[in-house]
């Protein structure tokens, strides 16, 4: 008899984004008058900037013209886009067009780099963490050892003793929020080198850093390409959230084996048709001088949101990580309750949506996104002042 695959049943069926949505959805049809307001899914609130979206209607008008149509082809994305993120922020680390790959997401692509590796692997993971990377090694029927970061270390971990295959790390953090250094970083490449491991950095957040001593790119420390994938996404920084478009660098010099992009072509090919030429052509018209403002703008707008809530719950007692190099708050509990209850009670209490620490693996926080429009965060904290007092 044909058998499921048996690693599906192992997959979170509560505690998940999925179930989190149905309970807000469930509440807000028992409650049609009432104005819900969100802090919760990590989705933008400014919609594409102008020059974005103006090269995305020249590429769809393309499509239609015999002699600037696109189809197959591009399955590691145009080149036309790859130079550009290479000029912009690669170059500096010698990356080059062989070692980068255009896709549709950092979700998929976080994920699907699990099929470089043997499924015999042990993976590392650092609670709490963006579940996604999760239940896609469950899939792989690889092994998961977890490492709890924790608030009296300021959510760092120590450096391991142990030795793990592959490890997966983000910074600026989903959903901590913090972002490493680079001494921290440094210590994991190190780890990397010595245990023949692989790390797996995501940085979609990286356009969110401000502060100086935080590492944009895991190539700025030495030998980083030896040990390291690096991911990044248009998804925040541009609104793409809904048109999909991601990158990252598979580097020729990563230990695992000597052609280690001839093999990852290989499979990418046999998988995937490429990321979409519309949404390539948005994605490159983000470098142009005028969008580089725009969207920086915009980050700033999120990042003062973010700054604005720190600030007013940690004067309400709140204990506040975060927020300073990303959008997101990772907010400890006062009450002893558990988080899925806190949710569910400032839900029907003050009408705010905040999504429950447990998520992510972690029961005394939840988790908050400055990524909502600024009119909302001011009414979501008039609302937790009036709640407060009343307490
Ligand atoms: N990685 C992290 C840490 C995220 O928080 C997200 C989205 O929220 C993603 C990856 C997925 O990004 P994308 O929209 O590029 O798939």
């Amino acid at each position: 008899m044909v058998k499921i695959n048996n690693n599906l049943n192992n997959l979170k069926k509560n505690n998940t984004f999925k179930f989190l949505s149905k309970s807000i959805q469930e509440y807000k049809k028992q409650n049609p008058t009432k104005k819900i307001l969100s802090l919760g899914i990590g989705d933008v609130s400014f919609p594409i900037i102008k020059p974005v979206l103006d090269e995305m209607i020249k590429a769809v008008n393309d499509l239609g013209n015999i002699n600037t149509f696109k189809g197959y082809g591009a399955y590691f994305g145009y080149d036309f886009l790859k130079n550009k993120i290479i000029e912009e922020e690669y170059s500096k680390y010698n990356i080059t067009n062989d070692e980068l790959y255009i896709s549709i997401g950092a979700k998929s692509d976080t994920t699907n780099i699990l099929e470089l590796f043997d499924s015999d692997s042990t993976v590392c993971l650092i609670s709490p963490i963006y579940p996604v990377y999760e239940e896609a090694i469950k899939l792989s029927g690889m092994k998961i050892e977890y490492l709890n970061a924790l608030e009296k270390d300021d959510f760092l971990i120590d450096i391991p003793n142990q030795r793990y295959d592959i490890i997966y790390l983000c910074s600026p953090n989903n959903p901590l929020g913090i972002a490493y250094k680079k001494e921290y970083l440094e210590k994991w490449i190190q780890y990397a080198i010595t245990n023949n491991s692989i790390i797996l950095f995501d940085n979609v957040y990286e356009p969110f850093i401000v502060e100086n001593d935080v590492c944009h790119s895991i190539y700025e420390i030495k030998d980083a390409k030896k040990v390291a994938i690096e991911f990044r996404s248009f998804s925040k920084k541009a609104s793409f959230t809904g048109v999909r478009c991601s990158y990252y660098v598979v580097p020729n010099d990563l230990i695992l084996c000597t052609n280690v992009n001839e093999l990852w072509k290989n499979c990418v090919i046999n998988k995937f048709n490429g990321a979409d030429y519309i949404a390539q052509r948005g994605a490159w018209a983000t470098y142009k001088e005028e969008s580089k403002k725009a969207i920086k703008n915009n980050i700033y707008q999120y990042l003062e949101n973010a700054k604005y809530l720190k600030k007013e719950l940690e004067t309400l007692g709140y204990k506040v990580y975060g927020g300073v190099n990303s959008p997101y708050l990772w907010v400890k509990i006062k009450e002893n309750i558990p988080s899925w209850s806190y949710f569910e009670k400032i839900l029907k209490e003050l009408n705010i949506i905040v999504t429950p620490g447990i998520i992510f693996g972690c029961d005394n926080y939840i988790r908050l996104s400055a990524l909502a429009k600024k009119e909302d965060i001011i009414k979501i904290v008039e609302r937790i002042k009036k709640y407060d007092k009343k307490k």
